[in-house]
Order: structure tokens, then sequence, then C-alpha cells
């Protein structure tokens, strides 16, 4: 008995998982692509997917190795172009984190009045 393979393409990649319209010419935007050499070698892409059906926007991330094609999605209100310029973005840093939080702490108040002026 064989055990049961992966779908080598994703679904996700045909059909809006929202609405179930197929995604047209255009609608799909590769934004990346790595591939890997460590524990588990492969392939990674991230697309951004829009439905020219119910304007919803898809993240989806294809990984493709040895062991098969998996493939994960969520459901975002980013733009493409906006996603694409967040993954072309430095990473945030332990010290970005920390440099936020001593600004939040110190200036509270000029962060709260900026917020609701
Ligand atoms: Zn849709």
């Amino acid at each position: 008995m064989h055990a049961p393979q992966p779908q080598p393409t994703p679904h996700m990649l045909a059909h809006c998982p929202l609405c179930q319209a197929a995604y047209g010419d255009g609608s799909v935007r590769l934004l990346g692509e790595v591939t890997s050499t460590l524990a588990v070698p492969g392939t990674s892409r991230l697309f951004h997917l829009t439905c020219s059906q119910c304007s919803h926007a898809i993240l989806a991330v294809i990984l493709e190795s040895a062991h098969g094609v998996s493939s994960i999605g969520l459901v975002t209100d980013l733009e493409a172009q906006d996603a694409a310029r967040i993954h072309d973005a430095d990473p945030i840093s332990a010290d970005d984190v920390l440099r936020a939080h001593h600004e939040l702490g110190m200036k509270s108040k000029e962060w709260c009045l900026g917020l609701v002026g």
C-alpha cells in the first residue's frame, strides 16, 4: 500500500480559498524565493495573490523539498506592492525593539496625543 503523495500543484495558487474563483493572469505575484541547504534542503517562494472576484488577498509560502511540496497561506490586507516592500525590508532587530520600548516609555504622552489628535 502506498502512502498518499502531496499534491505537486498547490490548490491555493489556482483558486481563491475564500470564494473559489480562479486566479486570473496578473493576480499572482512572486515576491521572493529562497533556496536553503540547511536541515531540509529546498526552495521556498512567497507569493501575493489577489482575487478579482472577491478582492481578498492571500500571502502564500510554497516550500518545495525532497520530502514534497507544502504550502502555508494567510489572508492579508496588504497590497502586492506593500507586501513586496515589507518582504525587502531589513528584519527588526532586538535593538530596534528595545529602542521602541524606550521611546514609548519616555514619550508615552506624546505618542497618545499623536494617535488621538
Ligand atoms: Zn475570492
